[in-house]
């Protein structure tokens, strides 16, 4: 098949991760007789400085025009001054808008080999595999913003349109797991968590009998994720609880570094980013754990371009790379030989089938 991506490496360590995602993609594209063609655009601080704007528009339509977009990390600290008027985020937050992906989908599944690297029991972690998916486009995130001398203010809204479509991605994806849905709000105190629950559960009960639904308070939530984290199957919830939460549930794998995501819509069109930023304190070390960019590769084959068996292939090569011992610092034990980032993109390309 023939496909386009727009690659927007950003900030930080985001370029570096990149590179090692684009050169498992080529690999596995090559390898399965595809044709994928890439346009890299400047996205984040990095067109703050050269365009005056996060999004400039070159990028944005480069984007819309695209099969799906790969995305490094956004930020840093030369744009995050209390007083900047331009800042990265507001172009992440555009693009999520202008795309329509109001889904993203945070998958932690933990490694056998890597139970050790986790600040968690292990026999907590085993067998550990869920899915998140966040809303990505509405919320506080993106309500009205009042400040003045003495008060600021942030608006949290949900419609009901909007929380009865990503209830329907959430339990989409339940259907074809385990039939298992928890989702998660804050009803005993907000009146959004309150029509989050009613719509839910409306929802479910109409459409998705065979899903099993559980409401969580997000705050109970936040415990039983590494209390109990296996009895988890799909999680939806709402932009900041999800926000939070799936940081807290990436540790469950090991590492920031580890998790991929995919931001989807009503089409195909994605865009794919390891949940990382742009962690500043390693940038141009070369030390950063690529993984997460290279299972967000797997996932745009995936569910941009419908290659379920090269996504296996990339998520194989993964696995066995780090069953075979290949380790970045974040994730290695002590005494043992750490990778850089270019080392870990060749131990998973050195596992990806022969090329055609
Ligand atoms: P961060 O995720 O960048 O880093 C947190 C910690 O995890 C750091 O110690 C970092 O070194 C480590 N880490 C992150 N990714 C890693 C990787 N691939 N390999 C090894 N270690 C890794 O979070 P932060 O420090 O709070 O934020 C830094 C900047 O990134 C901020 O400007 C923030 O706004 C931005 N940010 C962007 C995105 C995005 O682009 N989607 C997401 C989160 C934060």
């Amino acid at each position: 098949m023939k496909a386009h991506i727009a690659v927007l490496g950003g900030d930080g360590i985001g370029p570096e991760v990149v590179a090692e995602g684009l050169r498992c993609l080529h690999a596995a594209a090559k390898s399965f007789g595809h044709e994928i063609g890439i346009t890299e655009l400047p996205f984040g601080g990095v067109a703050i400085d050269s365009h005056g704007d996060p999004l400039p528009s070159e990028t944005l339509q480069a984007c819309l025009k695209a099969d799906a977009v790969l995305l490094g990390a956004i930020g840093g600290p030369k744009w995050s001054a209390p007083d900047a008027t331009v800042r990265p985020e507001q172009g992440l937050l555009k693009l999520r808008k202008e795309l329509g992906v109001y889904a993203n989908l945070r998958p932690v599944k933990v490694l056998p080999a890597l139970v050790d690297a986790s600040t968690l029991k292990p026999q907590i972690l085993e067998g550990v595999d869920l899915v998140f998916v966040r809303e990505l486009t509405g919320g506080i995130y993106f309500g009205e913003k009042k400040r003045d001398a003495n008060s600021a203010t942030d608006v949290c809204t949900y419609t009901v349109a909007e929380i009865e479509r990503i209830t329907r991605v959430a339990a989409r994806l339940a259907q074809r797991r385990r039939h298992k849905l928890t989702s998660i709000d804050k009803s005993n105190v907000l009146e959004t968590s309150r029509l989050w629950r009613e719509v839910c559960a409306r929802v479910m009960r109409a459409e998705f009998p065979d899903v099993a639904l559980e409401h969580v308070l997000v705050d109970a939530a936040a415990m039983h994720l590494i209390r109990r984290p296996r009895d988890f199957d799909v999680i939806v919830t709402e932009n900041m609880f999800g926000d939070i939460l799936t940081d807290e549930a990436s540790m469950l794998a090991g590492s920031l570094g580890l998790s991929p995501s995919a931001s989807l819509g009503d089409g195909k069109r994605g865009v794919y980013e390891p949940i990382h930023g742009s962690a500043p304190d390693i940038a141009g070390k070369g030390i950063a754990n690529p993984v997460g960019t290279i299972l967000s590769v797997a996932m745009l084959l995936r569910h941009s371009l419908g290659l379920d068996a090269e996504a296996e292939a990339i998520e194989n090569a993964v696995t066995l790379a780090i069953e075979s011992g290949a380790r970045t610092p974040d994730i290695v034990a002590q005494g043992e030989r750490a990778l850089s980032t270019r080392e870990m993109g060749d131990a998973v390309l050195a596992r990806l089938p022969a090329r055609g």
